[in-house]
């Protein structure tokens, strides 16, 4: 984890915030390398989700909602973690989990009295210096700030915890002004906040992070079906995008530890640095969503069945996925070191269509103008279908290192040869081959690659 964490700094992928001012906990920024890989997940998320599909559409609302969305969502009430205090060091920690590694029990379902009751009857003291623990209390996650320049109490409002509620309060309008029919879906990509009580690991867990989310409506009767085909689909999704079959685990959550609303949630792990941990999220939530906005709202969130003749609330099926967490699985899965003569080679493997760029072009020789005019010129044709970069400083293994430093699959070097057999030498990522390869069929030879 630690020689990741290094290379997303030294390669530009993610800084920690507010560095300058001895930085911000949990909080992280991405830079270059890190905003492109970004864009790039998104991307192929929307492509292969939302723009390859006749059933699926895409929204953006707001971060900020009318507080009575969260309220039928059921987030002020339930959207809490059981906390507790160390009254010496006073260091809070999630009850649940000290509980978990304490005694290895699960107490997810349990009340907040129940789980300090375990705590007292077993005597589970501070896990880092020992000492009395408080008693333990809710503790909501949502973080809420005024609304207006006068401080009341009325005018609170909450930072949306999950995506999803905006496509619900909007399943009206989207009805009206779409012509979808039963089974459809909305997607949202955007940003979500939460108060974790004990964030960490790198860009696992933050308090602000990208959520991508799917709500697919469905009838009751297809609701099953429509779950294993949504998990079925990711599944497949993760592989193409580069994560190893063998890094992914599916978990089925019992009925103590799914949230309230969901009748079936199927939680899909990645092997992280830090070992099996959650990336997605699949859960069946019912109709309670919409019956719950339609009962605060007194607004229609139905649907008319033309089969039946009769309004019906879908089921819904929700896939989503942290892109933060996303991001550190695609890091780690690809990130390998070995050993290359008497030297370290640090690889990362990212799949062509993820990577920062797909393609780094150089003159073999950064004095020599001519073969620099022909890199550079090849550099502007290809990067109008590719993502390129391009390098002329320093010595030529050292550039390859850094492009195998920031993911680049292919390397392309215009050299002395190339002046004269108009070909050039591209270098995979993976294997350090090298092939010669005409400029005229550079596209044909890339795309096989890429494919
Ligand atoms: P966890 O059990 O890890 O706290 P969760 O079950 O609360 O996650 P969901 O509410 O199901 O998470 O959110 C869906 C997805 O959003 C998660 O699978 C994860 O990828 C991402 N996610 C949730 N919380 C965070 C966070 N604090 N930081 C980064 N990503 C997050």
């Amino acid at each position: 984890m630690d020689n990741i964490v290094s290379l997303a700094k030294r390669r530009g992928f993610v800084y920690p915030a507010s560095d300058i001012y001895g930085g911000l906990a949990n909080s992280w920024d991405y830079g270059p390398m890190g905003a492109l890989m970004k864009e790039n997940i998104k991307n192929e998320w929307i492509k292969e989700f939302v723009s390859s599909r006749d059933d699926m559409i895409l929204i953006d609302s707001a971060i900020i909602q009318n507080s009575s969305v969260w309220d039928a969502s059921g987030h002020l009430e339930k959207f809490t973690d059981p906390m507790l205090e160390c009254s010496k060091c006073h260091k809070r920690f999630r009850a649940d989990n000290l509980i978990e590694d304490v005694l290895g029990i699960d107490v997810d379902g349990r009340t907040s009295l129940e789980i300090d009751t375990i705590i007292q009857n077993n005597n589970i003291k501070c896990p880092v210096c020992g000492g009395k623990l408080s008693e333990v209390k809710n503790f909501n996650l949502m973080f809420n700030t005024k609304l207006g320049p006068v401080d009341v109490s009325s005018d609170t409002v909450y930072l949306r915890p999950e995506t999803c509620q905006g496509i619900f309060t909007n399943f009206d309008n989207i009805l009206k002004s779409t012509r979808l029919h039963l089974p459809f879906g909305v997607a949202q990509i955007g940003k979500s906040f939460r108060n974790e009580i004990t964030p960490g690991n790198f860009i696992f867990r933050t308090l602000e992070f990208e959520q991508m989310e799917i709500e697919y409506f469905t009838k009751e009767e297809n609701a099953d079906e429509n779950f294993n085909y949504w998990l079925d689909l990711f599944k497949k999704w993760y592989i193409k995008i580069g994560i190893k079959k063998e890094n992914l685990k599916e978990v089925e959550l019992t009925k103590e530890q799914r949230a309230h609303y969901s009748k079936r949630t199927v939680d899909l792990y990645f092997n992280f640095p830090f070992g099996f941990k959650e990336l997605q999220s699949f859960a069946n939530r019912a109709d309670y969503d919409l019956k719950s906005h339609s009962e605060k709202s007194k607004k229609k969130l139905h649907y008319f069945d033309t089969d039946t003749n009769k309004n019906i609330v879908p089921f819904v099926i929700e896939p989503s996925v942290g892109l933060g967490r996303l991001f550190l699985a695609l890091l780690s899965n690809g990130y390998r070191e070995e050993k290359v003569l008497n030297d370290t080679r640090v690889v990362l493997s990212l799949s062509s269509r993820i990577a920062p760029y797909q393609l780094a072009i150089f003159p073999l020789v950064s004095k020599d103008k001519d073969m620099k005019d022909i890199s550079y010129n090849l550099y502007t044709d290809l990067r109008k279908d590719y993502r390129c970069s391009y390098d002329d400083i320093g010595a030529i293994g050292k550039r390859y290192r850094r492009q195998d430093e920031i993911g680049t699959p292919l390397c392309i070097t215009v050299d002395n040869d190339s002046l004269k057999d108009n070909a050039v030498t591209v270098r995979d990522r993976d294997t350090m081959e090298q092939k010669r390869v005409s400029i005229d069929n550079i596209r044909d030879y890339v795309d096989k690659c890429f494919l």
